[in-house]
């Protein structure tokens, strides 16, 4: 059993490090674009005037960085080298998303909208393994180059763990569909100009069979955008929006009729290892911040970090990182080796989800979550 990283994985992290410092940390630093990092990110990311959405300033600071990464070879590093890609492993992407996240708050990774500057492009990847001939030709440009976006609609006011017992329906009208229900935390669908909805066409309320995905226009006729819901008092881009008569016709359908449930799987399985990666490279990075300022900290004349009482909980909390990283990298790896849908993804998401908020908790006082900002 060998534990190291593979050697081209290692080279490649120091290659992405290497960019960051040349094409992303000044662009960073470019202006006053740290307003969007430091303690006034909040209200610089957001536009008051449109409802709270984000701001058009900060996404086409994303954007820019995203085309920098896209034009250096990064953006498409998971996917197959005929799209671009470098044809990256699971292994590889939760390893660059741990590193990218260990680094903190800043224009190469940002946790709260998961941009970075290797993308993770779950949009394109299911592109690529779902859409028709046609669908690819319209989409896989754009989606590679992350000019445009879909948003995606499972989750519905009434049904979100038991999804499968979802209310939204389409029926077959002539060569079209017709499409009636409700579906909420719509990410990103102030961008998006195509929603992928998902409806029960055929089957029983939780049968597995009879979903199918819709890749719907969102200015189809009877889509509307109902709000967008806040979190943590603070507007956000998840849309809770409604679909009334919206007809859209067979070449609509996405990956198969009756067979959208396994296209929502393999977006979960895909996203969700690299969501857990970026919790854990969040968590180290709490860590390294907690360990470095109980070391320079020193009331009553010593440094925090020569008592056990603060030493104890860090090395507790590293050990925890420890295992978690060994549980990412070898069901990351597992998928590589055995498929994106042969293991399970749900433990490790709340373990990397626990690990996060217990993380927080646990640092000494005045150890913060970001060096820039002090949030
Ligand atoms: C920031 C954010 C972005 C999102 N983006 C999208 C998106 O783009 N598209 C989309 O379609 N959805 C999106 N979602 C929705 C997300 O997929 C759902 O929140 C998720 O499926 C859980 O559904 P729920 O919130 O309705 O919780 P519920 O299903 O109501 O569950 C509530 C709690 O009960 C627990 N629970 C449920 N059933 C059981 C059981 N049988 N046994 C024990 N415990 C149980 C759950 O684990 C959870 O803790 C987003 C959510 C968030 C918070």
């Amino acid at each position: 059993m060998d534990f190291n990283l593979p050697e081209d994985l290692r080279q490649y992290l120091e290659e992405l490090d290497e960019f960051i410092e040349r094409e992303i940390r000044p662009l960073e630093q470019a202006g006053d674009n740290i307003r969007f990092f430091d303690h006034r990110r909040e209200d610089a990311r957001t536009d008051w005037d449109r409802g709270g959405l984000p701001s058009r300033d900060w996404e086409a600071l994303l954007a820019e960085a995203r085309r920098r990464a896209d034009a250096a070879g990064h953006y498409r590093y998971a996917f197959p080298k005929a799209y671009g890609g470098r044809d990256g492993t699971n292994l590889g992407m939760a390893v660059i998303r741990e590193h990218l996240a260990r680094k903190g708050l800043g224009l190469h990774c940002d946790l709260q909208n998961e941009h970075a500057i290797v993308g993770n492009n779950v949009a394109l990847l299911l592109m690529l393994h779902y859409g028709s001939a046609s669908q690819k030709a319209e989409w896989v440009d754009d989606l590679a180059a992350g000019l445009r976006g879909f948003a995606f609609g499972i989750t519905e006011p009434q049904h979100g763990s038991d999804a499968t017992f979802m209310e939204t329906r389409a029926a077959r009208d002539g060569g079209d569909w017709v499409i009636n229900g409700e579906k909420t935390w719509n990410t990103g669908v102030h961008t998006a100009s195509h929603d992928l909805i998902f409806a029960r066409t055929s089957g029983t309320p939780g049968s597995g069979d009879g979903i199918t995905a819709f890749l719907v226009p969102v200015d189809a006729a009877g889509f509307r955008v109902e709000e967008y819901l806040w979190t943590f008092n603070m507007p956000t881009d998840h849309g809770h929006i409604s679909l009334a008569d919206v007809r859209v016709p067979d070449a609509a359908i996405f990956g198969g009729e009756g067979r959208g449930l396994g296209v929502v799987q393999h977006f979960f399985n895909e996203n969700r290892i690299r969501q857990a990666a970026s919790s854990l490279g969040a968590a180290q990075f709490c860590i390294d911040r907690s360990v470095q300022y109980a070391k320079t900290r020193t009331p009553f004349g010593k440094p925090l970090a020569s008592n056990q009482a603060i030493q104890f909980p860090l090395v507790e909390l590293q050990t925890q990182c420890e295992m978690l990283r060994a549980l990412i990298h070898k069901t990351a790896w597992g998928m590589d080796q055995f498929g994106p849908f042969s293991q399970s993804d749900k433990q490790m998401r709340r373990v990397a989800g626990y690990m996060f908020g217990y993380m927080k908790q646990q640092a000494p006082k005045g150890v913060t979550e970001s060096p820039v900002t002090g949030g």
